[in-house]
């Protein structure tokens, strides 16, 4: 997702349930209008805890920061989907890190 800071790309993709590997001709128009919509809302999120720019903001630590609380998938590699139990997926997309959820995400 060029342009947006990979955090939230991380948890639009969760959000929408779709998998990170997907291929954008493979993801259906539905869909693809939920992460439009997801990703609207994460960013408008986003800016109103703070955030002033689309770059991803991490703390002096380089975890997430004040954002942290809200995120699902993001940062949480090996740990419990919040949805639904299943422990996330942590890869590698180039140089990002993408967490996801294998049962969440299948599209
Ligand atoms: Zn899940």
């Amino acid at each position: 997702m060029v342009g947006v800071g990979n955090i939230y790309a991380n948890e639009a993709l969760f959000a929408a349930g779709i998998h990170p590997q997907a291929e954008a001709g493979q993801i259906d128009i539905e869909r693809l209008t939920v992460l439009v919509s997801e990703v609207k809302q994460i960013l408008a999120h986003a800016i109103k805890q703070g955030g002033t720019t689309l770059k991803d903001f991490t703390n002096a630590d380089g975890k997430p920061g004040y954002f942290a609380q809200k995120l699902h998938v993001y940062g949480r590699g090996n740990e419990t989907c919040t949805q639904c139990g299943n422990i996330l997926s942590e890869i590698k997309l180039g140089q990002r890190t993408t967490v996801f959820c294998g049962l969440c995400q299948q599209r």
